[in-house]
């Protein structure tokens, strides 16, 4: 019988949810797949909706690093069905290290023609010598690697190490200490950085991330052989837009980070071998954009660039979550059914249940907190965010 973890403060480990490791939610037992890139085939696709709609809820969430979570399983047994049906797609290569492929890529690489590097034999090799590594299973299943394209998209996740095509920065932290390293040193250096961290880390096991403890970037730099420069930030780009890309792409947003088993055997049947699950919540899908668009938008993926939906996320809310105050993903697509275009220069908006406001955004970003009787509203603008005021004008008249 696989373990069962439940929601708890920070203990001296983390109950990060694996695909073995099952977290106990309101709405049953909840399984998190590490998908390594965020690269998936049709068939795996196919097989994550074909799982869902047998074991859970027919929904496949999509993490803000680019995995995906099956909720709603029964029990133990459905949790040992799923966790079957994974390895036999090839989504659990390692049991010891399942937790810990937390590998983040930009999505297009290698694909559309931008970037300074195709980073996607990057992933492949970082995980292969992450998994190979018996002592970075103890790695926190918090613990992030990036692998920038140098289009600076998940630099911006400030992943504990994220390593830069063009100017072969490793960041810790999501910050430039000065430390370099060729692309093909990259798995070796990665596998060392986070063994540094290890060693630093020693028996606290409550510390997860590199941020978690000042010295721990300075002992990874001087694990490392680098000079200890003076901390800077580097600079960081957006998230992959959805709609049309060179290379023959479309990239469609699953709204509020929802993937309904239907729309995945869609965007799988539709697909020509390519499906990049992306870390904001889309799926890069191989085709020619003027056939495949229509027919995502069709499904009710979010393929227009001026939705509504662009920008929005959501925590689990009710049903799933016994904290929550409030059924977000219904009142926020109540809300998003009668507002317009994300007005310019909107910050992100994240819907949350409670305070806790689980899976905010990484940076800026507008909030509306469950409070029992509507939703509190808070910015880092403050009452001055015109744009905002318009979008929560639509979410009061949805409360
Ligand atoms: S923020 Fe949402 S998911 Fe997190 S505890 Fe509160 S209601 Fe639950």
């Amino acid at each position: 019988m696989p373990p069962v973890s439940s929601p708890s403060p920070r203990a001296a480990d983390d109950r990060c949810p694996g695909a073995l490791r099952a977290h106990q939610a309101a709405d049953g037992l909840l399984v998190r797949v590490r998908i390594p890139g965020g690269r998936l085939t049709t068939a795996q696709l196919g097989r994550l909706a074909q799982v869902s709609r047998r074991d859970g809820t027919g929904l496949l969430e999509l993490t803000s690093r680019g995995n995906v979570q099956l909720r709603g399983i029964a029990d133990a047994a459905g949790v040992d069905r799923v966790a079957t049906a994974l390895a036999e797609a090839g989504l659990l290569p390692s049991v010891t290290h399942e937790r810990v492929r937390n590998i983040v890529a930009s999505p297009l690489s290698g694909l559309d023609g931008g970037g300074d590097a195709d980073v996607r034999p990057l992933v492949a090799a970082v995980d292969a010598a992450l998994c190979a590594a018996g002592d970075l299973a103890q790695l926190s299943g918090r613990f992030l690697i990036a692998l920038d394209d140098g289009r600076g998209d998940v630099t911006a996740l400030g992943a504990d190490l994220c390593w830069t095509a063009g100017t072969g920065a490793l960041l810790l932290a999501g910050r430039d200490v000065g430390l370099r390293a060729r692309i093909d040193e990259v798995a070796d250096v990665v596998v060392a950085a986070a063994r540094a961290f290890l060693g630093h880390r020693g028996d606290r096991r409550d510390i997860w991330r590199v941020a978690d403890l000042p010295e721990a970037a300075p002992a990874i730099v001087a694990a490392l052989g680098g000079a200890g420069a003076d901390p800077v930030d580097p600079p960081r780009g957006g998230p992959t837009p959805v709609g049309p890309h060179p290379g023959d792409l479309v990239v469609a947003a699953a709204p509020l980070g929802r993937l309904s088993a239907a729309q995945a055997d869609t965007v799988a049947a539709l697909a020509d071998g390519t499906v990049v699950v992306t870390p904001w919540r889309s799926v890069v899908v191989g085709g020619p954009p003027a056939s495949t668009t229509p027919r995502l938008a069709g499904a009710g993926l979010v393929v227009d660039p001026a939705s509504p939906w662009i920008g929005v996320t959501a925590c689990t809310g009710r049903p799933g979550c016994g904290s929550a105050l409030a059924d977000v993903h219904a009142d926020a697509a109540e809300a998003l059914a009668a507002a317009g275009p994300p007005p310019a220069g909107a910050l992100p908006l994240h819907w949350a249940g409670c305070d806790r406001c689980c899976g905010r955004p990484a940076g800026p970003a507008a909030l509306l907190v469950a409070d029992g009787s509507g939703y509190r509203v808070e910015s880092p603008r403050g009452e001055h965010d015109g744009p905002l005021s318009e979008r929560v004008a639509h979410a009061r008249k949805a409360t």
